[in-house]
This record gives C-alpha cells, structure tokens and sequence, in this order.
C-alpha cells in the first residue's frame, strides 16, 4: 500500500496563532508560493540547509512554508521518484522570495557572545559587531549560561537583527536601521501558527522528518509521545505513515516580518504502521497543563504492574548486597522474589515482546519480554511457559506468561521478577507505575470538541490510499 499526495492543490491549514485553535480553524485554503524560504523553513539550527532528499519519503507539509511543500509533493509515485530531479533543482525552480532566516540558540557554560554564535553557524563577524553596537546596552563579558539570543540574518547574510534575552521576558533587541543599528529593550514576541506534516517512513522516522524540512525536534517530540506504543528504533517499518499537526513558532520583528524560529507543541499526531494505529491528542484540562491524550480520552501514558501475578509474597527485595541462601556469598540482588505455590500464573507487567523462554543457568526456567521505553522484565524459575508462548510472541498487559516453580537457583517456589532500563538493572518498584490520568468527566465535552477539531485538521484529504495491486 501507497500513500499518495492528490495532485498539488492541498487543503492549506490557515495560518493562525494558537489562541484561536479550538474555536475554528478554518481548512481549505489554496496554496500560494508566498511562503517564507527554504532555508527559514528548515530547522533553525541547522542553517542554510536546503537538502530535501525527496527520494526517500513521499510526503506534504502543509503550511506557509508552501515552498518546501511545492518541493516534497514534487514525486507522487516511485517510477517518477526515481528518475526524480535533486530536491535542490526542484527547490530552485521555485519563485524567489525574500530569504530570512532566524537562528536562536543559548550561552552555555564557558561560553563567549562569539563562541556560541559561532557554534550556530553564524558568521565570524557576528559577535564583534553586536559586542559593539550593544555598549552601552549589555555588557557581554556578563554573559552567563542560559542567556539566549535570536539572530536574524537577511537575504545577503547580513545581520538584521538580533536580540538577547537575559530572562525569558526580559533583554535587549539590536536592529538594523538604514547603515547603522539601534538598540532598544525587548521582549522577544513570538507568534505560533498551526501546520501539518505528513509523510511515508523509508528508513527512519528521523530522516523521513527531516527531508520534509522538519526539525529533528520534531521527531523527536512525536517519538515521545508514542513511546508507550513504540519504540521508534525497532518498531518502524518502510511505508508506515504519520501525520502531525503543530505549532510552529516564529519571531516577529518591529516592522511585522516574521522569521521561523523551531517547532512548537505537537496538537495532534497519527502513527499508522506495521506496528499498529495510534493517536494522540494534546489537551489542557487546564489552561497551560496539557497532556497527551488517546482519542477516547484515556492517557497515552502507560503503566507497569507492580508484581507479575495475582497473589505472592515477597520474600526478596531488591538489594545491591544481599547474602545469597544458596551460595552463601554476599551479592546484589538485582530482583523481587515473590513466593508462590507452583503452579500459580505468572504474567506479564506491561505489553511488549517475548525475548526469551528458554532454561538459563541459576534462573531456570525464564522469560523475558521487552518494554516500550528501553525497559524489559525478567520471569525466573518458572516451572513451566504458558501453553503456545513463544519467543517474538506480543504479550499484553497481565496476560499468561508461565507458572511458578523453583527452577535453577532457588530454595523453594518463587519467581524472581527483574527489570532493566536500557540494559541495566532497576528496581522494579521504581519504574514508572501510574499511567496518565484520562481526562476527567468534567472535560469530556471540551475534549471531545477539540479532539474533533484536531484530528479533522490532521486528517484533511491530503493522501489517500492507492493499492498498488490493482
Ligand atoms: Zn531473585
């Protein structure tokens, strides 16, 4: 199966701070070549990159950055994609627009004004010219970690203007006014606008992102909000789809202009894949808390259980030193045993994958299944696996793994219950145990309007479904 863009008329998400969202969000609006340029549409930290690799990925960002939309949509099928002109040839085909790009970063620790404009690409000349046309202003041998600065660099890679941030709200703004500059208080004005991205998986999520022009923020952002249904490094598969609508946020200057910053908040986001289909809505219960939620309301946050089965005792804890019963040495004791009679089920704490069932040393008889989030639990000296149960098997929350026994290394019958996070051993009473709140009936309404607004916007009729078998 195929997802294709139709044709190059896209329903265009009409630009509009977030405030708005939630009241309407008007759809349909045609695509123009007005947008800000390639460079500024890329991610901010990495400047000047204008490499769409549209080989890759088949996909359409929605937005005012219709520019880089008009370049990915470019390919519609893989005979075309593959004789498919450079994505820089398909990029300089487009009409010229004026091109000014935003690049924002942070002092750090160490750090000089000159270091760290540096370390984001900017020009040489950059530091020594804000340094003295801010005297008088800003002391920058008083720069301390965490200040931040916006740097927005014109058409000829000249600097336009610049501000620096000594709080969130608090700094001073240099523009340029005719030859020279001008210094003034500021407080940074960033307006958000609602976009939509939405492409096929080739190799990585990241780099199918990415060659849409989305900052690798972004990813990573969608990948944390799928992480208890996903593991964005094992779990992708080649034509999954995914969609996200979201902010992206930009900085406005004196004269109106605007010059894309980075991403905002995620609103909505849609995994179909191999995997499974997910969705996620962002919802504030209350203003300026929101979190992610299922669309039935239920959060995408998930729980381990605190013990693999119904009724047991615990009879070990976890323990960095503890006296073996059998070796009779002094060891850490990287589990809970909890004792049971044999025989009693065993189960699973958390959906994942079966990565082991079979005899191993001291623990016996084991089973070990893999976590979403970097976490796999441990099951030894199981008497027996449950019936049919085998490894690569998907196991659900509490369903059967095995029985109890006193295989391997035990005294008596107990299973001794391990977790590590990526790969090393936890306490299991420590990983995380309460899944997200769902929304509270109170919000159910609020929340079903917006999750409808939202997921009708991510939606649109962008790509549709082509078998190819037909
Ligand atoms: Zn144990």
């Amino acid at each position: 199966m195929l997802l294709r863009p139709i044709g190059t008329r896209v329903g265009a998400l009409a630009s509009k701070p977030m405030a708005a969202l939630g009241a309407a969000v008007s759809i349909g609006a045609v695509l123009s070549f007005a947008g800000p340029d390639l460079a500024s549409a890329a991610d901010a930290s990495n400047p000047g990159s204008t490499q769409f690799s549209v080989n890759s990925t088949i996909g359409v960002l929605v937005s005012g950055d219709v520019r880089l939309a008009a370049a990915a949509i470019a390919p519609a099928d893989d005979a075309a994609t593959r004789g498919a002109p450079s994505a820089a040839r398909a990029a300089a085909e487009l009409p010229p627009a004026a091109v000014r790009r935003a690049v924002e970063g942070e002092i750090r620790r160490g750090d000089t004004l000159s270091v760290a404009l540096r370390r984001h690409g900017l020009p040489r000349s950059f530091g020594p010219l804000v340094a003295r046309e801010m005297r008088g202003h800003f002391d920058f041998r008083k720069s301390q970690p965490g200040h931040h600065f916006i740097a927005v660099v014109d058409e000829s890679g000249e600097l336009f203007e610049f501000r620096y941030l000594t709080s969130k709200t608090d700094g001073f703004r240099l523009r340029r006014l005719g030859n020279g500059y001008q210094v003034e208080r500021d407080e940074a004005t960033l307006v958000s606008r609602v976009s939509r991205i939405s492409g096929i998986v080739d190799t990585s999520l990241y780099e199918s992102m990415q060659s849409l022009g989305a900052s690798p923020q972004l990813a990573q952002d969608f990948a944390s909000i799928f992480a208890w249904d996903l593991d964005f490094s094992r779990s992708v598969r080649q034509g999954d789809g995914y969609k996200v609508l979201y902010e992206r946020l930009y900085s406005v200057a004196d004269d109106g202009s605007e010059a894309y910053l980075r991403p905002g908040r995620i609103l909505a986001a849609q995994y179909d894949g191999a995997a499974g289909d997910f969705t996620a809505i962002y919802f504030e219960e209350e203003e300026g808390r929101g979190s992610y939620y299922r669309p039935d309301g239920t959060s995408v946050e998930r729980s381990f259980l605190l013990a693999p089965m119904q009724y047991g005792r615990i009879s070990s804890r976890y323990s960095s030193a503890r006296r073996h019963p059998i070796l009779k040495v002094t060891r850490p004791h990287y589990g809970i045993d909890y004792a049971a009679s044999v025989g009693t089920p065993v189960w699973a704490v958390a959906d994942g994958e079966v990565i082991y069932r079979a005899r191993a040393g001291g623990f016996g008889n084991l089973v070990k299944v893999r976590h979403m989030n970097g976490y796999v639990s441990y099951y030894a000296h199981l008497s027996r696996y449950a019936n049919g149960l085998s490894v690569s098997d998907h196991v659900h929350q509490k369903q059967l793994i095995g029985y109890v026994g006193q295989s391997g290394l035990a005294t008596g019958p107990h299973v001794c219950f391990r977790m590590t996070h990526q790969g090393k051993y936890v306490d299991p009473m420590q990983v995380p145990r309460s899944a997200g709140r769902p929304v509270s009936p109170l919000s159910t309404h609020l929340f079903e309007g917006t999750r409808d607004i939202l997921l009708a916007e991510l939606g649109g009729s962008l790509l549709f479904a082509v078998d190819e078998a037909l």
